[in-house]
């Protein structure tokens, strides 16, 4: 499967539901694609009547042959994921090309230490893949996932999340907005020393996955390298913006 040269695919909607209040969930019927690896994304092409095409990266959420599912959050002034998110309908027809990258992957039997995910909002796509691949293949490496989110209602995934969480994936999250009632912390970003007491320590040794904004993405990792892990076991993927 990694060898293998990516190449466009002819795309059907079969599903599109809402995921949070700004992202739907697409789930696309391809029988060319031939499966990814956890962590890896895919490029959709939209091509007007006019012939003009616009082209945005989706990261997979799904690993098997034939069905990809992604999880789209919508930017209001976007040029792509506002229609993607209001527009397409089950039974269109989207141009895929993928699977792409091989950096930000995880695989089964990989190096045996325990795994750090940690997403911002939407960043949460290719880490849910990487749980679900380490669930499916019973990889004994401790898994964790720190999840920062506006509110509950914003959880991507929510009930493959929970059914995936257990001895080997904790599950942790840092709500930004509103957090649910009978909830520890106050509602608030997640800080240095939230970071710190909710992720595997420098002294595991984890390899740790980061992925959601650009801003996201850069703050956590500055913390990440004064609390001591070191830089070539932080892997990042940013979706853009600030
Ligand atoms: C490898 C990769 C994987 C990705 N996976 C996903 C995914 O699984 N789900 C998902 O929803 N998005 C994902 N993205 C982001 C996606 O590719 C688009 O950037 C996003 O949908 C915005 O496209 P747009 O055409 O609507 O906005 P644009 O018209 O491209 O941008 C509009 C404005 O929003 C800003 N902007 C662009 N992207 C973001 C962002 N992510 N956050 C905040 N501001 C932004 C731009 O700087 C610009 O000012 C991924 C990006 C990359 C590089």
């Amino acid at each position: 499967m990694r060898h293998r040269r990516p190449a466009w695919h002819v795309a059907t909607v079969v599903e599109t539901r809402p995921e949070t209040p700004n992202a739907v969930r697409l789930v696309l019927d391809v029988p060319t694609w031939p499966g990814s690896e956890a962590g890896t994304h895919l490029d959709v092409r939209l091509t007007a009547p006019d012939g003009y095409q616009a082209t945005r990266s989706y990261s997979v959420a799904t690993s098997e042959p034939g069905r990809v599912v992604l999880g789209i959050d919508e930017l209001p002034d976007g040029e792509v994921s506002p229609f993607l998110v209001r527009e397409v309908l089950a039974g269109d027809e989207l141009e895929i090309h993928g699977p792409l990258g091989s950096y930000f992957v995880w695989r089964p039997g990989q190096s045996g230490r325990p795994v750090q995910l940690i997403a911002g909002g939407s960043g949460v796509v290719p880490l849910y893949a990487m749980a679900a691949a380490h669930a499916a293949a019973s990889d004994p490496s401790p898994f964790r996932l720190l999840y920062s989110v506006r509110t509950p209602a914003y959880v991507y995934f929510r009930d493959e999340l929970a059914a995936l969480a257990g001895p080997s994936f904790a599950v942790d999250h840092v709500y930004t907005r509103q957090a649910p009632p009978g909830w520890d912390e106050p509602a608030g970003r997640l800080t240095r020393d939230s970071l710190a007491s909710t992720t595997f320590a420098p002294h595991e040794r984890p390899r740790i996955f980061v992925c959601g904004s650009t801003g996201f993405v850069e703050t956590v990792v500055a913390w990440l390298l004064e609390l001591g892990h070191a830089a070539h076991d932080i892997l990042t993927e940013r979706f853009g913006g600030l």
